[in-house]
């Protein structure tokens, strides 16, 4: 979805929500994939715009799986993330006035033609707020490296063979 900057009313709110399906979500994260979406992907938001610039807050909220590191069972991500951005035209991208007033030092994103593309931001911040190192549980044994199995379930005999 995308909205068009010219359109939004000056200082006032405009609201937006919009999902993915599953496979738009896993399309969008294809290249991260550790991680695998499950079910779909909901975002919603308000845009104000103030003169030529756009304030966007927002949030997301999507499942993702993964697999611990260790054991490689499936671990669940439920991930409900805000995000806060300032939204310039490309044509401020190379001007040199500085901090802004109300600018608050948010991330910055850049757009162009009036087009506020949110299906980019949103997939811009979901991929940043992807969790690395998966491991199910802190104390995870992971896997025999003789037998391969997975040691949180069962203890296997191969310790006391490999312990040379
Ligand atoms: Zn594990
Ligand atoms: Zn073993």
């Amino acid at each position: 979805m995308h909205v068009l900057s010219s359109q939004l009313k000056e200082d006032a709110d405009f609201a937006f929500q919009d999902s993915w399906s599953e496979e738009k979500a896993n399309d969008i994260i294809d290249g991260y994939a550790d991680h695998k979406v499950v079910g779909s992907l909901h975002f919603n938001g308000l845009l104000r715009r103030r003169g030529s610039k756009c304030h966007l807050t927002g949030s997301f909220r999507v499942k993702t799986q993964a697999l611990c590191y260790r054991c490689l069972e499936p671990i669940i991500y439920d991930l409900n993330e805000d995000i806060e951005l300032e939204l310039l035209p490309v044509s401020r991208a190379n001007t040199h006035d500085g901090y802004e007033i109300g600018s608050d030092e948010l991330d910055i994103i850049y757009f162009e033609n009036n087009k506020i593309d949110l299906d980019s931001i949103f997939a811009e911040s979901l991929v940043l707020e992807l969790p690395t190192h998966h491991l199910c549980q802190q104390a995870c044994k992971g896997l025999c490296s003789h037998c391969g199995k997975n040691l949180n379930q069962k203890q296997c005999h191969c310790e006391s063979s490999l312990n040379i």
